[in-house]
């Protein structure tokens, strides 16, 4: 496991948006962020789970987060300069931003993705990452230091059979986050990429149904990576792929 023992209060006076944080790896990291001092920010397209991390944070002495409902899936470019815009109002300053939510779709031969099957993919897993953070770049240039953290897979790194447009997503994610860590060179604003590697969720019992799932990692074991990720203490690493896990 990547090893980083987090300290208390390590992530202090810092502001984090998680997306996807009403289940699997989001939830835990919004959790753990809090834990450690941050105000989260909540985006996630069911409320209702929302609602639920934010009633933890609070029952154990966190700081009180904020909820953003977004389904990834039908938002605009719009939507976002609308968040980025109520979040600049809001907050002092955007720390840190986790590209979590995703979709699996289907896993199928190449040649029978259809439309709707790729565009969905698309849709979530790279167009709205890409508006979303095109939107909160101004804002998160204003903070002293700011973490742009992407998840791939690994799947994103060499591609597989019958993954199709997931893996060809998470390919794009990785494309994104170098590109934007490179232009970012000298600016404040790192940004890296998160491998999790296999981690007892909904997505991956949907991906391995076979599977014991006792035997995966839980999202809570591969936290320490998204907790020096988000910390200062990681403040000079940029453009690089971390794995959660031993790979
Ligand atoms: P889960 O499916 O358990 O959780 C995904 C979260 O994203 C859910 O909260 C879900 O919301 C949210 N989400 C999905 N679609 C949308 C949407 N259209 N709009 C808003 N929110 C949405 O996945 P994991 O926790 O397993 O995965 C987290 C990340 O880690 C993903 O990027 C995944 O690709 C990656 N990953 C996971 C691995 C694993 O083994 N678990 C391995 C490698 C990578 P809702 O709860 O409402 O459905």
């Amino acid at each position: 496991m990547f090893d980083f023992q987090p300290t208390s209060g390590l992530l202090t006076s810092k502001t984090i948006l998680v997306t996807g944080a009403g289940d699997g790896i989001g939830k835990e990291a919004a959790l753990q962020f809090a834990k450690y001092g941050a105000t989260v920010i909540l985006l996630g397209r069911t409320v209702s789970k929302l609602e639920a991390v934010y009633d933890e944070i609070v029952a154990n002495g966190g700081p009180e987060p904020a909820i953003i409902p977004l389904d990834l899936q039908g938002a605009t470019p719009q939507h976002y300069r609308d968040m980025a815009n109520t979040i600049d109002n809001q907050f002092a300053s955007l720390d840190g931003v986790l590209h979590n939510a995703s979709l699996l779709g289907h896993l199928e031969p190449f040649q029978q993705i259809n439309e709707d099957d790729w565009n969905n993919v698309m849709q979530v897993n790279v167009n709205s990452q890409f508006f979303m953070t095109q939107a909160l770049l101004p804002v998160m240039k204003k903070s002293k230091n700011a973490s742009l953290v992407f998840t791939t897979s690994s799947v994103g790194l060499k591609g597989r059979a019958y993954w199709g447009s997931y893996s060809i997503s998470k390919f794009a994610t990785q494309g994104m986050m170098e590109v934007i860590a490179d232009e970012n060179e000298n600016t404040s604003v790192r940004a890296n990429c998160i491998n999790p590697g296999g981690t007892r969720t909904n997505m991956r019992a949907q991906a391995y149904p076979a599977e014991d799932a006792s035997k995966l990692k839980t999202p809570e074991e591969i936290m320490p990576l998204y907790l020096y990720l988000m910390s200062d203490a990681s403040k000079h690493e940029s453009g690089k792929t971390f794995h959660a896990q031993p790979k």
